[in-house]
Parts: C-alpha cells; sequence; structure tokens
C-alpha cells in the first residue's frame, strides 16, 4: 500500500501514475474536496504549466536538485500525461491552459483516473504524525481518530500558503522528529506593503503598468525584473510583476537590509523624452490646470498623489505656472518610481511558499528521503517556488509524477 498524504495537484498526480503501475493507493486529505488550490488557479483558469520552463524559475536553496527533476520529468513528460487523460490544452504566450480555460476540468479529469483505478480516497482526514517502525517496515499515520498504516508514504501536504485550501503546515512538525530539517516557509507571490505617506492612502484600486526591480538603497538591482499591472490597495501594492518581486524579498528583509522597489510605467521612454511631451502639452494648452496635463499619462487616481509627493501641490494652477526644475523633476519621478518595502501581506494571500523540506535530504531522482527509506516527496512541502506563470503546478505535476513511478517501482 501507498499512501498519499494529501490530495492537492501533486498528490493526484502521484496517486494516479502509482495506480497505473498496477500499485494498491490511498490518498488521506484533511479537507472535505480534493484539489482545492488547483480550483483556485489564475481564478479558476488553471494556468498548469509554461513552455519557457527550467531551474531559473524557481527560488531554492538547491537549483542543482530543481533541474535533475525538471530534466527527468518536464513539459514533455506532463503533456503526454494529460493527453492520456484526455485534457485538451491551450498556449497562451507559453502559458498552458486546459482548452476550456477551466481549472476544475484537470481535476475532473484525474477524479475519473483515481475512480477507475480504485484509488482509496479518504476525506476529512489530517495526519498529525508520521511513525516509521524499523522492524515491520511499516509507516503508521496517525490522525485524531484513525491510524493508516502503509508501507509507502509520499508526502504531499503543500507548504503554508493559501491555508483557506487546506495546505497548513501541519505535517512539518512530524517531517522534523523523523530527521527532516525545515527551510523556514514565507509567503511568496503574495502583495506587498509600502512604507509611503502619499501612497499609502486613497488609491485603492488605482493601477500602473511597468516594469518591477527590486533596488537596495544604492539603487543597485537585487532582483530579475517583470513587467505587469501594478494594483495599489493603499498600504498594499498587489499585481503580477508584485507578486514575481516578492519572492526575492525575504532574505533582505531578514538581514534587516533596506529594501526597495523600483517601478518604470515608461520603459520605452527616456526622461528626457518625457520632459520634452510634458513641455509640448503645457505649450499646446498653457491654460490647462496642472493635474488635468498627466491624463493618459498616468491613472488620474494617482496624479493628485504623484504631484503632492514632489511638492506640487497647487494642482488647480494653470500648467505654464510650473517651474523649469519641477518639469524635470517631474519627468525624473514618471521614469523612477520608489517605494520603501516593509513586508509582505500575510499566508492568506499568497499562493506559493517559500521555503519548506530541505531537499538536500531528498534524493533528486526518486525523490525519496535519503533519511527514511520509503518516504517520499511530491510538490510545495519541498523547499522549492516557482515564479508565477504555471511554473508552481508545473512543479506538482513533475515531482508528483516522479514520486508515484518511483514509490511504485522501489524494491
Ligand atoms: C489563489 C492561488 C492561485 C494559484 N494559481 C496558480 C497558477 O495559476 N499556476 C500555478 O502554477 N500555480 C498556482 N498556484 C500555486 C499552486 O496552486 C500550488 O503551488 C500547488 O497547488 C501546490 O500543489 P501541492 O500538491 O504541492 O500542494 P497543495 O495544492 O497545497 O495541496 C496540499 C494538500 O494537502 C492537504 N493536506 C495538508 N496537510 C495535510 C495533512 N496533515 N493531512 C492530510 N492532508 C493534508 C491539503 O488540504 C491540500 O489539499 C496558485 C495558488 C493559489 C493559492
Amino acid at each position: 500500500m501507498i499512501t498519499i498524504i494529501g490530495g492537492g495537484p501533486s498528490g493526484l498526480m502521484a496517486a494516479m501514475i502509482a495506480s497505473w503501475n498496477g500499485a494498491e493507493v490511498r490518498i488521506v486529505e484533511r479537507k472535505g474536496k480534493l484539489g482545492k488550490k488547483l480550483l483556485a488557479a489564475s481564478n479558476g483558469r488553471g494556468n498548469f504549466s509554461n513552455l519557457k520552463l527550467d531551474e531559473t524559475h524557481y527560488f531554492t536553496n538547491d537549483t542543482s536538485f530543481v533541474k535533475k527533476v525538471l530534466d527527468r520529468c518536464g513539459i514533455f513528460q506532463t503533456l503526454s500525461v494529460f493527453e492520456e487523460i484526455g485534457l485538451m490544452v491551450k498556449n497562451f504566450d507559453s502559458k498552458l491552459f486546459p482548452y476550456t480555460e477551466r481549472s476544475k476540468d484537470i481535476l475532473t479529469c484525474f477524479i475519473h483516473e483515481l475512480e477507475n483505478n480504485n484509488v482509496e480516497i479518504v476525506l476529512n482526514y489530517q495526519i498529525n504524525d508520521i511513525v516509521y517502525s524499523n522492524s515491520n517496515k511499516l509507516f503508521y499515520l496517525k490522525s485524531e481518530y484513525k491510524t493508516f498504516e502503509s508501507e509507502k508514504v509520499i508526502v504531499a501536504t503543500g507548504g503554508m500558503s493559501a491555508p483557506q485550501f487546506g495546505s497548513n503546515g501541519s505535517i512539518f512538525q512530524s517531517l522534523c522528529t523523523l530527521g527532516h530539517s525545515l527551510i523556514e516557509l514565507k509567503p511568496g507571490l503574495v502583495p506587498i506593503i509600502i512604507n509611503d505617506d502619499f501612497f499609502s492612502v486613497d488609491n485603492l484600486g488605482a493601477k500602473l503598468s511597468g516594469t518591477v526591480v527590486l533596488e537596495n538603497a544604492q539603487g543597485i538591482e537585487m532582483s530579475k525584473k517583470y513587467f505587469g499591472e501594478i494594483i495599489f490597495k493603499n498600504e498594499m501594492l498587489t499585481g503580477i510583476p508584485i507578486f514575481q518581486i516578492s519572492n526575492f524579498v525575504h532574505r533582505y528583509l531578514d538581514e534587516k537590509i533596506p529594501i526597495y522597489l523600483h517601478i518604470d510605467p515608461f520603459p520605452s521612454y527616456t526622461e528626457n523624452q518625457l520632459e520634452e511631451i510634458i513641455l509640448k502639452k503645457i505649450n499646446l494648452r498653457p491654460k490647462k490646470p496642472i493635474y488635468l496635463l498627466f491624463t493618459s499619462m498616468i491613472d488620474e487616481k494617482l496624479i493628485p498623489s504623484f504631484l503632492n509627493s514632489l511638492g506640487i501641490n497647487d494642482l488647480m494652477e494653470p500648467s505654464d505656472s510650473l517651474k523649469t526644475s519641477n518639469i524635470a523633476l517631474i519627468a525624473n519621478r514618471l521614469k523612477y518610481w520608489k517605494f520603501e518595502i516593509i513586508t509582505t501581506a500575510e499566508w492568506e494571500s499568497s499562493q506559493v511558499s517559500i521555503g519548506g523540506i530541505n531537499t538536500k535530504e531528498i534524493e533528486s531522482l526518486t525523490l525519496e528521503s535519503k533519511i527514511i527509506p520509503g518516504l517520499f516527496f511530491a510538490g510545495e512541502v519541498m523547499d522549492v517556488a516557482g515564479e508565477s506563470g504555471g511554473y508552481n503546478l508545473q512543479w506538482a505535476w513533475s515531482t508528483g509524477y516522479i514520486a508515484g513511478e518511483s514509490a511504485s517501482s522501489h524494491k
């Protein structure tokens, strides 16, 4: 018997592959339904992978582990499994979705396979403790009311992100007791809380599109640069590029290194070009109130805060009252929106966990524990988190596939 703890995407994949290999398989899931987080993926649209797949899209302390896993099982295997279970796929700019753009359809295909292959599905049981008996080589998986026995175990419990969908970190204590170590968990792909007197109020729902990068106090870039829409929620910034950047911030916050977001809403314009655009606008309509000068350049909700932050407070004054030095400053700041980061938002709004079980203790080829034979890992429970764009679900499929295959063919 192989017992899979956790009925998320990695557990579903592991169960299906192990059952295809002829193993007797059981899933124990703490929630009343399987795959709750999968259903929420990309607002229910199910961006399940990305054609631009390699280890550079992952946050981990062990990049070579990720590379070995993805080399062993990447997009090719995932797509052939999906074809086998009847899932039709759509590609948007390298992001892969079910053709219907419904994550529910992925779940439906899996559940049919599990039922067809007699996988036992036990819902509403949380495993609190994994005990391994060396004498009879059996695992005892203890929940509040029942203990399950199993020859092999695949831990597919996720991390701590979005606990409302099930992953609440309840198994980590037991894994540590078994001898595994935990890289401290932090919320990833999550909104960022900023410290700013001008933009931290009254901007709910305002948007900026542009590039975002992390900078230190000296203006040196400390992360990859991402492009997309940034949404202001008063003291919080959100949106895909902010989520991407959030994965980088913890290491600096932990070391108390001041860290800033640099947003450039005009990446294809130089500061001089922006200055010329503003001057031209002023020449065309010199008596237009200052705040209307920026209509169509930035979201109107942001214009007062933007100008106030530069010390320009009389927004109804005619545009030609702006001093040349102010115009230069405006052009500079239009390209350089800088916000000090205080922290990230909490687990409830995070999509992935940074940190997890130390992958140095896991065989990359089989995903078996190097400490306890017969114990395997799949998915977010390990110290691997992906960028937004399908990388986290791909990690779940790849690792679920390998763990399911090796647990069911293991001598
Ligand atoms: C809102 C949201 C949107 C997302 N969108 C995307 C996206 O578009 N593309 C993408 O690639 N990724 C996305 N992700 C991330 C992706 O969903 C996760 O990385 C992925 O679900 C992880 O799979 P998993 O199987 O490792 O863990 P989970 O999906 O977290 O599943 C773990 C399961 O284990 C169960 N469990 C936990 N502890 C126990 C226990 N002790 N006993 C029994 N059961 C237990 C949980 O209830 C849960 O069902 C999104 C995440 C969120 C929250």
